[in-house]
This record gives C-alpha cells, sequence and structure tokens, in this order.
C-alpha cells in the first residue's frame, strides 16, 4: 500500500510540474520519500513507525492541497481511505474515535479553506482536473484495499477451517471431519456400489506408557504412531485421531480381504518402529477392528461392529487386526503375539 501510495504521489508530482506548480511538486517529492521511508519501516517489521509515519504524510497532504488549491479539487477524498483501515483494525470504540475526528478535521478543513480563499489558485480546466484526479486515485486505492482486505479474510477463512478440521495434538484430521468424510463417501459408494471399510486402532497399554514416559512422552507416541498410519494408509483413504488413543481409517473402494491387508500392514509397521521421545525409545503396538460399512445402515452402527472387533482383539491378546461381519462374527488374519 506504501508503495502505491509513493506511485501516486509521483502521479501528482507530474501533474504539478506540467502545472507549473514548483511548491505543490516539492511536496509530492517529500510524499514520495516519506512513503518510500514506510515501506522500508513495513519491510523491516516495524508497522507501527511505518502507519505513523503515513498519517503524518496523508493528513497535512490532504489539508495543504486543500489550502493551497481550495475545496473543489478534492484532496479531502483520499482522507477517506483511513475508515476501512481504521474501523476493521482497531477496537470499536477507537473506530468511533477516529471516524469523529476525521468528520471534525474535514468540517475544520472545509471552514478553512472557504475563509482563507485558495492560496494558489488553479485555473478552472487544471482544477476539474486535478479534482477527477483525486476522486480516480480514491476510487482505484479504495478499491485495492477493499480487495486486499478481502484476500485477508479469505485467508483467515481457509485457516479457521483447516483448523476445525484437524486435531490439535497429532494435526490428523478430527472425529467431526471424519464423520462428515465418511458420510460422503458413504453415499458414493451408494451410488457405485462399491465397498466401504472402517478400521478402528487402539494403542497396546497406552496408559503404561503414560505412566512410564509422561504424559509429554504419551502425546509423543500418538504424534508418531498416527505420523506411521498415514504413511503407510493408501493415499485414498481417510485417516483421523478418533479420541484419546484410538485412530480411524476409512478405506473406500476395498473389500473387507484388501482392507485386512492395509490393516496388517499399518499394526506390522507400528509393531516394528520404536518412538524416539524424551525419555529414550519407546516401542508400542496397536489393535485394531475391521468391518465393511453397509451401504443402507447408519454409520454409528458399523463403528459399533468395528468396536466389537476391536475389542474382541484386545481380548484374544492385542497386537492382532479382527474383523466382524453383518451377519456373524469372523477373525481373519490375526497374529499371535
Ligand atoms: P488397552 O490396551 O486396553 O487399550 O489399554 P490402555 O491402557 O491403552 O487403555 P486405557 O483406556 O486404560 O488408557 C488410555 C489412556 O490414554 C488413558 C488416558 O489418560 C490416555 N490418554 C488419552 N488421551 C491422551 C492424550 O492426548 N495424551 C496422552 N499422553 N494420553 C492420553
Ligand atoms: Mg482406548
Ligand atoms: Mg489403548
Amino acid at each position: 500500500m506504501a508503495l502505491l501510495a509513493a506511485g501516486v504521489d509521483c502521479i501528482y508530482l507530474l501533474f504539478f510540474l506540467a502545472l507549473d506548480s514548483p511548491v505543490l511538486a516539492w511536496v509530492n517529492v517529500l510524499s514520495v520519500a516519506m512513503y518510500l521511508q514506510a515501506y522500508r519501516l513495513a519491510r523491516a517489521g516495524r508497522l507501527h513507525a511505518a502507519s505513523l509515519l503515513i498519517w503524518l504524510e496523508a493528513f497535512p497532504h490532504a489539508a495543504l492541497g486543500t489550502l493551497m488549491t481550495g475545496w473543489e479539487s478534492g484532496f479531502h477524498y483520499l482522507l477517506l481511505m483511513f475508515i476501512p483501515a481504521v474501523v476493521l483494525t482497531n477496537s470499536r470504540t477507537r473506530a468511533r474515535l477516529f471516524v469523529a475526528a476525521l468528520l471534525l478535521f474535514l468540517v475544520s478543513l472545509d471552514f478553512l479553506a472557504r475563509q482563507l480563499g485558495p492560496l494558489a489558485p488553479l485555473a478552472a480546466p487544471a482544477l476539474i482536473a486535478l479534482k477527477w484526479l483525486n476522486i480516480s486515485i480514491f476510487v482505484i486505492m479504495f478499491s485495492a484495499l477493499a480487495s486486499y482486505f478481502r484476500h485477508r479474510i479469505n485467508l483467515s477463512e481457509k485457516h479457521l477451517q483447516a483448523l476445525a478440521m484437524e486435531d490439535a495434538l497429532t494435526g490428523l484430521y478430527n472425529r467431526r471431519h471424519f464423520q462428515q468424510v465418511a458420510e460422503q463417501e458413504l453415499s458414493r459408494s451408494r451410488r457405485t456400489g462399491s465397498q466401504l471399510a472402517l478400521l478402528i486402532f487402539d494403542i497396546d497399554w497406552f496408559k503404561k506408557i503414560n505412566d512410564t514416559h509422561g504424559h509429554e512422552g504419551g502425546d509423543q507416541v500418538l504424534i508418531s504412531v498416527g505420523r506411521m498410519l498415514k504413511f503407510e494408509a493408501r493415499h485414498i483413504d481417510t485417516l483421523a485421531r478418533w479420541g484419546g488413543e484410538e485412530f480411524v481409517l476409512l478405506m473406500p473402494n476395498a473389500d473387507l480381504k484388501e482392507a485386512m491387508v492395509v490393516a496388517q500392514r499399518l499394526r506390522q509397521k507400528v509393531e516394528d518402529t520404536p518412538v524416539a521421545c524424551h525419555t529414550g525409545e519407546v516401542s508400542c503396538t496397536v489393535s485394531g477392528g475391521l468391518t465393511l460399512i453397509q451401504a443402507h445402515e447408519p454409520l454409528n452402527q458399523a463403528f459399533a461392529r468395528a468396536d466389537r472387533a476391536l475389542y474382541r482383539s484386545k481380548r484374544e491378546g492385542r497386537n492382532r487386526v479382527s474383523a466382524e461381519q453383518v451377519s456373524e462374527p469372523v477373525a481373519q488374519g490375526q497374529v499371535a503375539v
């Protein structure tokens, strides 16, 4: 913005040179220098100093321009650009105070300009040209400001959306987002008739890991196991942290046999990969429960089935994956500990 303003002042500089108004031309040389300095300060992270310099340039410049060439020249339009910038970046009270002060400044400037008359009057055509130059610059700069703020709002919205679907500890999707994806995948599988598998993993003896390595060590295990599962899953699968030390994986286009191959690969990876944490290396295993989501059942029914399969894995010794189909429970691909 400061660079844009410096560019704008270069236009004024040329305008006043063309009109043979050396005083106003020199004012604009000073303005360009101030805006360039503000740009430098902003790049160096000194935002307060940069904005102070911009204010010190804009208000005296608009006042001087109005007093020299008259209210008709339209210099006061340029000050209106401060309204969105101030209102969007300050508290409500400060914004209101600013708007009131701006209004007072404009009324006083109009009064003074009428009392003193133009100190350096311009010929009528030049005055009209200057007025439209000021209005055009106001419209262009105001639009640039509006699109800058729209860009900032879009970025913030995207950031918030990403946060709303993320688990804060592991960075994986959270339960809510997983449920949304599962609903979408379920209606897709209804349309296409493809299979959809659901796997729940639970870290074995996690309480002991916390007891031995502290809560921080437990967190490090959760983060690392999450990463391993993400890395080993197929790219079309959706992985999420379900809560605590449980993870869920949704596998589209996978029948029970294919899903079991993936589940075993993930289980094996966790078993084979000790996690480095601040107290040393931690070895852990996971137990899994697997099922196929039926096209016309509610999701929680499929979750209940996967959960039953998981608890069977726990009962039967952990570090294994069990599957349960709709009609009868079956155990597949179990691995002896
Ligand atoms: P099992 O093999 O039967 O699953 O035993 P377990 O010890 O893993 O299961 P249990 O449900 O008894 O313990 C889970 C523990 O996970 C208890 C809870 O304090 C811990 N936990 C839950 N969320 C977090 C977390 O975000 N960080 C850490 N460090 N621990 C957590
Ligand atoms: Mg658990
Ligand atoms: Mg557990």
